[in-house]
């Protein structure tokens, strides 16, 4: 078993973002491309003033919905704490760390105007002994340089002088990240680490502890191969923020994305197959992705190019693939999983399932999200139709020539042949009896019948609607001018 060993590890502090969901496919994909490649989920979650439980399960259903399965895992690195003490009391006793009493601000007032980052180096010298207030610190060299060998920005040279002596333990004992995650990674034998660029200031910190962790276990672990994935953008080459920018994975299955879309698209982030073609398949992906292709440019997230995506993807659907993929969307009271915070505009007693199927065509044709689609049929569910207050008056309650027009469609649909050719034909002439192109017949009769002036095309859904009904409406329409 000598195959790629990697590790996706998130510290659940917020919403699932889309930058972590893009780490955790380039993993994926490395794991994927070999037979014996290993994908492992580590949860970081040492830091028990910022976790919380619901971003454990928000990381782990998300990933499931993406269809990133897990060879290990997950796992929990507070779990690990006793091999993180032991690390860290071996480096302590092989001259690695020292103990240091300074707060922030007796560091700050040293420094004075000196705008230096980190930390001066203070008590490295002092001898002190571990006390209550004692960090450890790891002494630096102070000479030469680490190279962090990266797999997509080549080396890149850190000279030790100016990486400061950070800290690997709190005063309380608790390990912190550089030195936890290394361990882990030790222990997991990982072989790639592949991460946002925002963790390449941590690499050389960590390429030290690793090499001193060798000398003082006397094990040879070797490094493992660095890649630093380059940071997502918004519209204005801004780096995404967490507040202004939609970036939560969870909130894109709730709106509807398909995850096979948001797959191909995350994987653009930065990287992109051969050839012209953006969609690819899911196993193209897997086949073609090399670390050593991935740009180290910012990469753009362009919520707007991802919608068209995944409208394409909604149109390549089979008939039975789409009803499947809206179902938690229309029927919700019969799927496992529903998105948060959406109303059905219907009752489960007055959906129909068999005319949903005969409609779910003209939709599939015109949605880019899925959440769209309630909305789209809601007319063919209701009892009445959903009026949109403005497009009724505009059309309907302020416009006698087009309540004219709907007098003259009831009289006329009441014995016209029931079917979309048909009812457009007799729009048409309609239409022209008043002076009114069919664009503008239709304005009406759609607004009484569906509610509003957007929608499914008209004669397929006054055809899948039914006579009664349709009448029903137009008549309603006309009653509602007068009351
Ligand atoms: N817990 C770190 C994070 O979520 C992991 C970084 C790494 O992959 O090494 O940013």
């Amino acid at each position: 078993m000598n195959g790629p060993r990697v590790r996706f590890a998130p510290s659940p502090t917020g919403y699932f973002h889309v930058g972590s969901a893009r780490s955790a496919l380039f993993n994926w994909f490395i794991a994927r491309q070999s037979p014996d490649g290993v994908f492992i989920l580590r949860i970081e979650d040492t830091d028990t003033d910022r976790n919380r439980e619901e971003w454990v399960d928000g990381i782990v259903s998300a990933m499931a919905w993406l269809g990133l399965d897990l060879d290990a895992g997950p796992f929990r690195q507070s779990a690990n704490h006793v091999a993180h003490t032991d690390a860290t009391q071996r480096l302590l006793d092989g001259g690695y760390l020292y103990f240091c009493d300074c707060t922030g601000d007796d560091v700050a007032a040293r420094k004075g105007d000196n705008k230096t980052p980190g930390y001066d180096g203070f008590c490295r010298d002092r001898g002190l002994a571990r006390g209550e207030r004692t960090a450890l610190r790891f002494a630096t060299p102070r000479t030469g340089a680490t190279v962090v060998p990266d797999l997509i920005r080549g080396d890149v040279e850190f000279q030790n002088i100016v990486i400061d002596d950070f800290v690997v333990a709190k005063s309380s004992g608790a390990v912190l990240y550089a030195l936890a995650n290394v361990t882990d990674d030790r222990n997991d034998a990982i072989t790639h680490v592949i991460r946002g660029e925002e963790h390449l200031p941590n690499a050389p910190k960590q390429m030290l502890l690793w090499s001193a962790l060798n000398a003082v276990t006397g094990v040879d672990v070797p490094l493992p191969a660095y890649a630093h994935l380059p940071l997502l953008v918004n519209e204005q080459r801004k780096k995404l923020s967490k507040r202004k920018d939609p970036v939560a994975t969870e909130s894109y299955r709730d709106e509807g994305y398909l995850p096979e879309a948001f797959v191909n698209y995350l994987a653009l982030l930065g990287w992109s197959p051969r050839g012209d073609e953006e969609i690819v398949p899911r196993q193209t992906l897997i086949n073609e992705f090399r670390l050593e292709d991935v740009s180290h440019s910012p990469a753009f997230f362009d919520v707007k190019k991802m919608r068209s995506f995944n409208g394409e993807y909604i149109r390549r659907l089979s008939l039975d693939e789409f009803l499947a993929a809206v179902a938690p969307w229309v029927r919700p009271w019969a799927t496992n999983w529903q998105p948060t915070d959406r109303t059905v505009p219907w009752t489960k007693e007055q959906f129909d399932e068999a005319l949903f199927t005969r409609v779910a065509p003209l939709v599939q044709e015109r949605v880019a999200v899925l959440s769209e689609v309630p909305s789209m049929v809601a007319f063919f569910f209701l009892d009445t139709a959903p009026y949109d207050d403005a497009d009724f008056a505009k059309t309907i309650a302020n416009d006698p020539l087009n309540q004219a027009l709907l007098a003259a469609a009831i009289e006329r649909f009441a014995s016209e042949e029931w079917n979309a050719t048909s009812l457009h034909a007799s729009v048409v002439e309609l239409g022209e009896a008043m002076g009114l192109n069919l664009r503008k017949a239709q304005a009406p009769i759609r607004c009484a019948v569906t509610g509003s002036l957007v929608g499914p095309p008209l004669f397929e859904s006054l055809e899948f609607l039914g006579r009664e009904r349709t009448l029903t409406r137009l008549r309603e329409a006309l009653e509602r001018c007068s009351a």
